[in-house]
């Protein structure tokens, strides 16, 4: 994991010291911890299980982030939306992270683009509870997706304490590269990505590519930059025995599996592996009988007008004995389907970073993907999967057929994979968001961005 902030200036007047177990950080000689952190996720919760509708990547995210967080002695509480009655109001998530579920709207029928409308009630909820604390309960604010952007914003400002934000995805980086057909992001929404951006101490990338993007779209400045790799979670997934996980799925020993894992949306193009395993059918006839493709997850975003449109192209293409459609599972299960495979295949048109690609490698899978956002970040072409440019079936037949033809090819960038997986473990990319939060703690009177916050007495 790297940790390079783009901002040098501040950053050099800031230490990090380990001190009995607290996390120090060194200002001109005083000490300045970050103690409680808010962490602001509107639109989903870290308590759904990721690979359907809104849950995904951010969720195991913002999961894996808060306990490290934890460990490292700065306490997170995450402000969720309630989706449901039969929620209580907190809930241990572990030791040192809570959630709060925040009323704010209807519990059902609303979407993500509705929630635009229920920003005041969410920032409302927000408010109230830290009114409830003494002051300076919250040392940071840290949001995640430009939703939760819009309530930091205010929630920083009234507190008096730094924002933090990362996007997750950005709508100007989405309609760059959208599937053919697909709906493009509303002005709105990068209209409330710009005002996040402004409103920002420190904006958080996934990758080196995602702080130029922010950089390039929406105007970031190079102080307000930091370069943080997510993590893959190296307990849950770690290599196994292929032919015992193959064994649990009922899947034949001698097959040859490739393996969709994620939301089922245009987006993720699936459909570029259904179209490209024809292709490969047809160029390679006598692989019908041992070809698998395992599609695990759940529709998503604009694949929900639509959800069984992968399933219609499937027997559009003639290939419907060979595609098997799973809803989505919990990690440890997810980690036997990732044993399982031969490759995990990643057609997508965008991926901000692409936790599934660390976490096939995590399991020794070696992973084909789309030379997009932060994939080129975790998978190396040639050593540990291949990367492929642009979107042909063609290609992607050509780019899949040594998998399904070489097992020596699929046993050493397995090995490759899993080695350059090991390096990206949820400590480390914890570690460097500390240092991220240290350094917009730094010197309140910069951040105070001229006396423009006001701070509570
Ligand atoms: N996931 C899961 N169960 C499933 C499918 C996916 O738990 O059946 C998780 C997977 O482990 C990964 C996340 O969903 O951590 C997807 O993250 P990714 O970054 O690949 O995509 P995103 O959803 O953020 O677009």
């Amino acid at each position: 994991m790297t940790q390079h902030p783009v901002r040098t200036a501040r950053r050099a007047q800031t230490t990090l010291a380990p001190t009995r177990g607290r996390l120090q950080v060194l200002v001109g000689g005083r000490a300045r911890r970050p103690r409680r952190v808010a962490m602001l996720s509107v639109h989903t919760s870290p308590l759904h299980q990721p690979g359907t509708g809104d849950a995904g990547g951010m969720n195991v995210y913002i999961v894996e982030l808060a306990k490290r967080l934890a460990d490292l002695d700065i306490e997170v509480e995450v402000f969720t939306r309630a989706t449901s009655s039969d929620l209580p109001p907190t809930v241990e998530l572990a030791p040192g992270v809570l959630v709060r579920h925040v009323t704010a709207g209807p519990y059902e029928g609303l979407i993500k683009e509705d929630l635009p409308a229920q920003l005041c009630a969410f920032t409302h909820g927000v408010l109230r509870t830290e009114a409830g604390h003494r002051p300076g309960h919250y040392d940071l604010v840290h949001s995640h997706y430009w939703l939760s952007g819009q309530v930091g914003w205010l929630a920083a400002e009234r507190w008096g304490v730094p924002l933090v934000h990362t996007m997750h995805t950005m709508g100007k980086v989405k309609n760059a590269a959208l599937a053919e057909g697909d709906t493009p992001e509303p002005a709105a929404r990068l209209i409330g990505e710009s005002q996040v951006v402004e409103a920002a101490d420190r904006l958080i990338a996934n990758t080196a590519d995602e702080a130029g993007e922010l950089a390039q779209h929406y105007g970031a400045r190079p102080d307000q930059l930091a370069v943080v790799h997510p993590g893959v979670n190296l307990e849950v997934f770690r290599p196994g025995d292929r032919a015992a996980a193959r064994s649990a799925l009922g899947l034949p020993q001698d097959a040859v599996v490739l393996l969709f894992a994620g939301r089922i949306q245009p987006l993720k193009a699936p459909d570029v592996l259904l179209r490209a395993v024809s292709v490969l059918l047809d160029r390679r006839p006598e692989l019908r009988d041992r070809l698998v493709v395992p599609v695990v997850g759940g529709p998503s975003g604009t694949g929900l007008a639509e959800p069984k449109s992968l399933q219609k192209l499937a027997a559009q293409l003639g290939i419907c004995d060979v595609v098997r459609f799973h809803p989505p599972v919990g990690q440890p299960e997810l980690a036997q389907w990732y044993r399982a495979a031969t490759a995990l295949v990643m057609p997508s048109y965008s991926e901000s970073f692409g936790l599934v690609a660390l976490e096939a490698q995590a399991c020794g899978t070696p992973v084909v993907a789309a030379a997009v956002g932060g994939l080129p970040v975790a998978v190396r072409d040639g050593e540990t999967g291949t990367l492929v440019p642009g979107h042909d079936p063609q290609d992607w037949a050509r780019a899949l057929e040594p998998y399904a033809l070489q097992p020596e090819l699929v046993a050493r960038q397995g090995e490759a994979a899993a080695r350059h997986a090991a390096r990206f473990g949820w400590g480390a990319a914890a570690g460097g968001t500390a240092e991220v939060y240290a350094g917009a703690l730094v010197r309140p009177d910069a951040w105070l961005g001229g006396g423009t916050r006001r701070r509570r007495a």
